[in-house]
């Protein structure tokens, strides 16, 4: 595979991962990029929002200091220095991800890349326009949030979660519209930052997507801090006022806030791509793709969010280094496919909330036989050290065989946590495996040997 001519358009995770293991397995890779390396997950996703989240867990661990026996303290945002704090977190790994590109030898063009015909592909910009041959292309330009057409974003009080981060003022009381991953987050960040919130759920539970026990310990926290919950309604109009905003929703109801935050679902960015120049098929604007990310061009490949498969950084990330095995002819190892039913994923709430594989409510539905065990974190001693002992950890294994399924856990550290049995289920460990492990004493982990027994 000798000088094979690879060209990535668009520099996120998934374009990222891509162009570094191709060109470390050999290849001549060309990524274009309109803005920055790292994509809309460093830039708008998955990191100021978490780099938020931080700054808002750090106050309510303030605010709950007395259970540490210290003096409480009543801390407040200081919008500028969290703004400052951001771009110098975003700053640092771009470097870090373009250090890492031209270390690679990977060749970085400033462009909005399009696909001419099936071996060409353009990157336009300001100083006009640069051709490149391919022997093969991957495309990996991601997605935006979807804009719904009964409102319009204005960046003041209508937002998008790409004009928060943060809003100019930290809103005294935000109505966030849609209760997913990204809408949860927003509320737990929002009212950790001390606003008030109300939530719109369109459906009877929050998180409609994820296993009923663990929604049901989030929405019972959201009700605790004071979040107001709107039910069955779906938004069908925002009215702006002078100093504020009134969401209207389908049932006849309105939320009055000072800002609405819009977290209904993201769109792909494929319009501008050039497909039908080629005739790659889509399906709502996403790239249909095979098990090894190919689409129906056997040389053009998607990656991320663009290839309509789980939307998530480690997904694109994993996805990237697979297609450039695939390219590069070392793609016999034993994992040689994504397994996306078996993705870890977490929601970076208070508690946290994190799951990996085959969850119970799916399992039941399915008729399948199952075991499961919970065990909360009241019982753990590291729970007691750090007070807060709220949620739990539940595995679901095969009752004949042991081998560890899937599992969820609610509570501090959940996103770490989970990566124990995200290796069991990748892996096809069983419970036993768990339990014979030799874990540090005393940390939130003994609780997983626990409900392995
Ligand atoms: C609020 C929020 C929080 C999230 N948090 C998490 C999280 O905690 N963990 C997680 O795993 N996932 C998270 N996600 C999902 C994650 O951000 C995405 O799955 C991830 O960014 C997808 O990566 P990607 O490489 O496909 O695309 P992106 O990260 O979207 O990168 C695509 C890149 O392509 C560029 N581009 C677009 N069009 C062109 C073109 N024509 N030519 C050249 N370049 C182009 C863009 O400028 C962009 O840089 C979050 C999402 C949201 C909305």
């Amino acid at each position: 595979m000798k000088d094979t001519r690879i060209v990535i358009v668009g520099g996120g995770p998934a374009g990222n991962s891509c162009a570094t293991h191709a060109a470390r397995l050999g290849a001549k890779v060309t990524m274009i990029e309109t803005d920055v390396v790292g994509g809309a997950a460093h830039l708008w996703d998955c990191i100021p929002s978490k780099a938020m989240i931080a700054t808002g867990g750090a106050m309510s661990f303030l605010r709950r200091s007395a259970g540490m026996g210290l003096e409480s303290a009543d801390p407040f945002v200081d919008v500028e220095a969290l703004r400052t704090r951001l771009g110098g977190i975003e700053a640092r790994l771009q470097g870090q991800m373009s250090d890492l590109l031209l270390s690679q030898g990977v060749e970085m063009v400033s462009g909005r890349g399009r696909i001419v015909d099936a071996h060409t592909v353009v990157a336009d910009s300001a100083h006009g326009e640069r051709v490149f041959e391919a022997d093969y292309i991957v495309l990996s330009t991601g997605s935006r949030p979807r804009i719904p057409d009964w409102a319009q974003p204005d960046g003041e009080r209508i937002l998008t979660t790409r004009q928060s981060y943060p809003p100019s003022t930290i809103p005294t009381h935000v109505v966030v519209i849609g209760s997913g991953v990204t809408g949860v987050e927003f509320v737990h960040m929002f009212s950790s930052f001390g606003a008030d919130v109300t939530l719109v759920v369109s459906r009877q539970q929050v998180l409609p997507q994820k296993d009923p026990e663990v929604a049901a310990a989030l929405e019972a926290d959201f009700l605790r801090r004071g979040v107001r919950l709107f039910k069955g309604a779906r938004a069908t109009g925002i009215e702006r006022l002078d100093d504020g905003v009134i969401v209207l929703t389908d049932d006849g109801r309105s939320a009055k806030g000072s800002h609405a935050l819009l977290a209904i679902g993201s769109v792909p960015n494929s319009e501008s791509l050039g497909l039908d120049n080629v005739d790659i098929e889509t399906c709502d604007g996403y790239i249909t793709v095979d098990h090894n990310c190919r689409s129906n061009l056997a040389h053009i490949y998607a990656a991320g969010d663009l290839s309509g498969k789980l939307p998530l950084s480690s997904v694109g990330t994993m996805q990237g280094r697979k297609i450039a095995e695939h390219i590069m002819g070392v793609h016999d190892r034993p994992h040689r496919h994504i397994d996306y039913d078996k993705a870890a994923s977490a929601i970076f709430t208070e508690p946290e909330i994190a799951d990996v594989g085959l969850a119970e409510a799916d399992a039941f539905a399915e008729g399948r036989k199952i075991r499961v065990t919970k065990v909360p974190f009241s019982v753990s001693a590291k729970a007691l050290i750090n007070d807060d002992t709220r949620g739990f950890v539940k595995i679901v294994s095969d009752p004949a065989t042991g081998v560890v399924l899937g599992g969820s856990i609610v509570g501090r550290h959940a996103a770490e946590l989970i990566s124990i049995l995200a290796l069991a289920v990748n892996s096809g460990l069983h419970v036993d495996d768990i339990t014979e492990t030799l874990f540090v004493h005393p940390t939130l982990s003994e609780v997983l040997t626990e409900a392995a027994e």
